[in-house]
């Protein structure tokens, strides 16, 4: 029978900037309450405990340098991790590490076949590069995941997925000279939003030239414009063979969201998500681990990653 493992529990609300930063406890909670709505009627989903991961795994994808960073911001608990976006605070180190733990623990029961697919809301922080923070993300956990999949489990391709409104500049440029790692992101474009990068032309380096697909998308596309997008997404996965899916499926593109302008509904996710799982199911065996990502309207969060859920598990 299928199962789908769905990551819960009150370690990753841990993760949560203090005073009235955008990204808090507050989204994650407002998912937690309508999964468990929906959880009756979708029998494949089962939920699994947030765990921590160790400094190795961290060091994967990150420099020591910058891990050495967090921890010493993290035992002060004040000022910033980068230029102004991404607060220290008590614990963040921990916080992280539950991130980037709970992420890997999901990938690995994929692997084992224990799940079909699998989703955790407090992941898929792109913006986090090797030596430093970055719009929110501390550590990068799908960098992790990527570099955990092609380095310890000798995976030969993977496809990472992001429809978060901001450009995933994390995955693409830490991975842009690398051709295992087929790259689609469609976002909001760059010259209107956060981290302003993200063009057409720019496809991949060397001989990872092509293996990278950047789509900016102009304010109020609205879902239209995201599935004529997502259609050309498709498209290009098909030319790949890849032996593992990551989405990151930010939820900060739906209308209402107080950051960005695409004017998405959940209609959007529920697309990309059913899309994915089909062509995962024809490449590698529809191993898909979704990673929340942004999203800053906790009704929109709730909304559109339950679609996600629904999508992988029915
Ligand atoms: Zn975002």
């Amino acid at each position: 029978m299928r199962k789908v493992g769905v990551a819960k529990g009150q370690q990753l609300l841990l993760y949560s900037f203090p005073d009235a930063h955008p990204m808090n406890r507050i989204r994650l909670e407002a998912f937690y309450e309508k999964m468990d709505l929906e959880k009756p009627s979708l029998p494949a989903v089962e939920y699994v405990e947030p765990e921590m991961c160790n400094v190795e795994d961290i060091l994967l994808y990150h420099t020591r340098e910058y891990v050495d960073f967090v921890i010493e911001k993290c035992r002060t608990g004040r000022g910033y991790l980068d230029y102004g976006d991404t607060p220290a605070f008590p614990g963040c180190f921990e916080a992280a590490s539950y991130v980037v733990g709970t992420t890997l623990k999901l990938l690995r029961k994929i692997l084992t076949g224990e799940f079909s697919a699998a989703f955790t809301p407090m992941g898929g922080l792109h913006h986090a590069r090797r030596d430093r923070a970055g719009g929110f993300c501390i550590f990068n956990d799908a960098g992790v995941a990527i570099e955990y999949l092609l380095r310890k489990e000798g995976l030969e391709n993977v496809a990472y997925v992001d429809i978060d409104a901001h450009h995933g500049d994390g995955v693409c440029y830490d991975f842009y000279r690398e051709k295992r790692v087929i790259f689609a992101d469609i976002h909001q474009d760059g010259r209107t939003l956060y981290p302003g990068t993200g063009f057409r032309n720019e496809t991949g380096e060397g001989e990872a030239k092509g293996t990278k697909l950047n789509i900016p998308l102009l304010p109020y596309s609205g879902d239209d414009e995201f599935i004529k997008a997502f259609q050309e997404v498709e498209a290009f996965l098909e030319k790949f063979q890849f032996d593992f899916v990551l989405l990151q499926c930010g939820a900060d593109g739906l209308m209402g969201d107080p950051l960005t302008n695409l004017q998405y509904s959940q209609k959007a996710h529920a697309y990309a998500a059913s899309a994915l799982r089909r062509i995962a199911e024809g490449k590698c065996g529809g191993r898909i681990l979704a990673m929340g990502g942004g999203g800053y309207n906790p009704n929109n969060v709730a909304l559109a990653w339950t679609s996600v859920v629904k999508a992988l598990a029915d």
